[in-house]
């Protein structure tokens, strides 16, 4: 089998009403958590991260405030898995690539997401109900 080195999983997101809560139903699989919790302001998100391999994390999105899509999706939903990251070697020729074969991007450009990268999202409508994320490390 043949590793594509263009669209490597990057993380797992899960919407989550408690970090603690979750963190430490993860812990209990064995997964590790980076004692650094972020705050995405912008997206109105509080973040923490485990490492699952080399490349995979699994990300806990709780949310940041009463406004933001995290919150939304919970009062929708409930918690669950939210969506998958990709990360990309250029995430501007991605975007372009994919629009271009007609799959709707929520952000007209990438948008700052947490861990120092730049970020857009997939619409779930265009990828069979999974909402994607892709994802580039900022120079
Ligand atoms: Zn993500």
């Amino acid at each position: 089998m043949k590793f594509s080195k263009d669209c490597i999983l990057d993380h797992v997101a899960i919407a989550v009403n408690s970090l603690d809560k979750s963190q430490k139903i993860w812990e209990d699989m064995g997964l590790t958590f980076s004692s650094e919790r972020e705050i995405v302001e912008s997206q109105g998100v509080q973040t923490a991260f485990a490492s699952m391999d080399e490349n995979a994390h699994l990300e806990l999105l709780c949310p940041y405030g009463e406004t933001g899509p995290i919150h939304k999706f919970l009062e929708k939903k409930g918690e669950g898995i939210h969506h998958l990251c990709f990360k990309v070697p250029d995430i501007e020729a991605k975007c372009k690539e994919l629009k271009d074969n007609g799959y709707i991007l929520l952000n007209e450009s990438p948008v700052e997401g947490a861990n120092n990268c730049l970020v857009n999202f997939i619409h779930p409508k265009s990828t069979g109900g999974v909402l994607v994320e892709i994802s580039q490390k900022r120079k």
